[in-house]
């Protein structure tokens, strides 16, 4: 809703107007969102307890009843902008505060806003709006087997490009993304996209490729994260041995029975578990033998040490050995050179990523990639 007494003439003419009982002008943004247009800036709080209290109750339609919530976000002229777009920015920010605290509510950019870092929330509804507007992208790292030299799979990677802040890396949105609460919603457009292109590679190509996904902690912690991956599994129609998800270490250090099973319930579906950036954590090798993982990542960070010498080389080998004797496969994570690759040959890794064979690359790359590997 925006409290705008000047020239609703100004308003772009892409959208359509109506105009309510009061004379106020009211559109339609896009899919379920709509702006309002008050004229009285003095029956704000008014018209919007109004609007909500007609959501409490159910609508008839063709002898149901519908129950239906709605959010509001409220920005006021001049005060919150000087033009629609800048109002509608506002309005959008205010929105966003308002959905944050669930279902019939509504929030004044002015008040709710003050006090809030005016940055964080701007990357906020930034971020909330990629996802809405469909502008993330994803890009594919190759996994190749070092005894075969071909390629298995890949690591699906999420990238964000937006047009005022350019381009912003996954390890600075993501941690961002997990304390606004926007990180299911983030996984689940992962998982889906990258279901969804592993099944054109796969159909296209005649392979069977795998795809891994990267799935935070608390996304993966969240009590229906099951029923919602089994959902996403059902439409895509992908296979899920074509899958595997990557939980980092750190998320595992705190484990309890309820993530053990829950562990056991994706390795149910056939879907396949692997530890990201392995040897990061605290080094309690408890969790190994009590998860029933594929196989551990082991991290940059270690792959990078083996030219220290011999105990570098020995921190990687003592962890082929240990993932070995659990029969755990074993992924060594950001290989720049033959070197690197050698040494992990001589000590039986199976798998490997980096810059050596490719960047993560978008998906037209990739597609060639494949056809380069493969055929
Ligand atoms: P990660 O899962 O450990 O991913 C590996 C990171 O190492 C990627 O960085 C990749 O581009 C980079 N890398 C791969 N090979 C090499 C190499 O040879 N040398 C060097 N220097 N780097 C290499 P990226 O794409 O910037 O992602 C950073 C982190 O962001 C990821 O670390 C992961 O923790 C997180 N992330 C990325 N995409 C997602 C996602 O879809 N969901 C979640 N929850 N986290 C994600
Ligand atoms: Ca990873
Ligand atoms: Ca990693």
């Amino acid at each position: 809703m925006i409290s705008f007494p000047l020239l609703a003439e100004q308003w772009p003419e892409r959208f359509d107007e109506s105009i309510d009982e009061q004379g106020n002008s009211f559109f339609r943004l896009n899919g379920d969102e709509f702006v309002y247009i008050l004229d009285d800036t003095t029956q704000i709080n008014e018209t919007a307890e109004k609007i909500i209290s007609l959501f409490k109750k159910p609508f008839h339609f063709v002898n149901y009843e519908f129950f239906s919530s709605i959010s509001m976000g409220i920005s006021i002229y001049p005060e919150h902008g000087k033009d629609i777009e800048q109002l509608l920015v506002s309005a959008d920010m205010a929105l966003y505060s308002a959905k944050k605290n669930k279902g019939n509510q509504y929030s004044i950019y002015q008040v709710k806003m003050k006090g809030l870092n005016d940055k964080g929330l701007m990357m906020e509804s930034k971020l909330y709006n990629a996802i809405k507007e469909n502008t993330l992208e994803l890009y594919y790292q190759p996994k190749m087997d070092i005894r075969t030299d071909r390629l298995v799979g890949m690591e699906a990677l999420l990238r964000w490009k937006d047009p005022e802040l350019g381009f912003i890396p996954p390890d600075q949105f993501i941690p961002f993304a997990e304390d606004c609460n926007l990180i299911s919603e983030i996984g689940e457009w992962v998982l889906r996209n990258a279901l969804h292109q592993i099944n054109k590679w796969n159909e296209k190509y005649k392979v069977d490729l795998k795809v891994a996904v990267n799935i935070s902690p608390i996304h993966f912690q969240e009590a229906n994260f099951i029923e919602r991956l089994q959902s996403i599994i059902q439409e895509t129609k992908v296979d899920p041995k074509n899958l595997e998800i990557e939980i980092t270490e750190m998320s595992m250090m705190n484990y309890n029975q309820h993530l053990i099973d829950k562990i056991k319930s994706i390795k149910q579906l056939g879907i396949t578990i692997s530890v990201d950036d392995f040897g990061t954590g605290y080094s309690s090798l408890g969790y190994l033998k009590e998860f029933p993982v594929d196989a551990l990542k082991i991290d940059r960070s270690f792959i990078v040490n083996m030219q220290d010498g011999k105990s570098g080389v020995a921190m990687v080998s003592a962890i082929i050995t240990l993932a070995h004797a659990l029969n755990l496969e074993v992924v060594a994570e950001g290989v720049e050179s033959l070197e690197e690759l050698e040494i992990l040959k001589a000590h039986n890794c199976e798998y490997v990523q980096g810059y050596l064979y490719s960047k993560p690359l978008s998906t037209e790359e990739f597609s060639k990639k494949i056809e380069e590997y493969l055929l």
